[in-house]
């Protein structure tokens, strides 16, 4: 038996954690380019504001 400890070291200690990263964002549906609205289309993620455009 082993006893796992988790721990969590952020990459960027300094960083607020208001601040989300792009993948954050884009999974809450925010263009990581110029924080406007993504839009769900054809498996894509893509904004309508500035053009940015995420596919998986
Ligand atoms: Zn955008």
């Amino acid at each position: 038996m082993s006893e796992e400890i988790p721990i969590q070291v952020p990459e960027n200690i300094n960083a607020p954690v208001e601040i989300l990263s792009e993948a954050q964002k884009i999974k809450k549906g925010i263009c990581p380019s110029c924080d406007g609205s993504l839009v769900f289309q054809e498996g894509c993620k893509v904004c309508y504001s500035c053009g940015w455009g995420g596919c998986e």
